[in-house]
């Protein structure tokens, strides 16, 4: 059994209930188990600044998927969200990426662990710490000493869209 963090991001097509519908597909992908999900958050997006606010969260999952078997599947849910690729960064219905594996660090083709943008994304780290604020990323830190040194400004970049306590499954 890994434990495993998953960002989720949207910002189009009702970017609340992608998101919440995703956590639910989480929960009901094979050999896992949902932990812990984060509230949702909005930031402004990330790259390009002509496109909607994105809503974000994180969650936490047990699963004995391998790491690119994980990412297969979390593919196959952005493709049933409509995914579409078209402009780096652009505006997407779902995003899935695999924060942390474990301990894992791995270089694949495919796959890069931890998500090599986590120490630069309040988005990632605000709903991070939600969860865990003493969680160590491979080589960079716990999310706490992270998210100081992004400093004030990023983090007040991102809002909670309602503040209600962290939920457990
Ligand atoms: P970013 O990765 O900077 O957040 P993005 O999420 O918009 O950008 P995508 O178009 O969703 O990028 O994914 C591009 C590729 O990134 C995927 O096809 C996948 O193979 C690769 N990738 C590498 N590491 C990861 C990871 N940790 N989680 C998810 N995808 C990853
Ligand atoms: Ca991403
Ligand atoms: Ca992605």
């Amino acid at each position: 059994m890994a434990n495993v963090w998953i960002g989720l991001g949207s910002n189009l097509e009702n970017p609340v209930k992608q998101v919440s519908d995703a956590l639910i597909e989480l929960a009901n992908l094979p050999n896992t188990r949902l932990l812990k999900a984060s509230n949702l958050w909005q930031s402004k997006p990330f790259g390009p600044q002509d496109q909607p606010d994105f809503i974000n969260a994180v969650a936490e999952i047990t699963t004995t998927l391998e790491p690119l078997a994980l990412l297969t599947q979390l593919q196959t849910l952005e493709a049933l969200h409509q995914r579409k690729r078209e402009r780096h960064w652009g505006p997407r219905t779902l995003d899935l990426d695999i924060l942390l594996y474990d301990t894992l660090v791995l270089t694949d083709e495919k796959l890069t662990l931890p998500h090599p943008g986590i120490a630069q994304r309040a988005f990632v780290l605000c709903p991070l710490a939600e969860l865990n604020e003493n969680l160590l990323i491979p080589s960079l830190g716990t999310v706490k000493q992270l998210i100081q040194q992004l400093g004030k400004e990023a983090s007040s970049q991102v809002l909670p869209l309602e503040a209600k306590a962290t939920t457990s499954f």
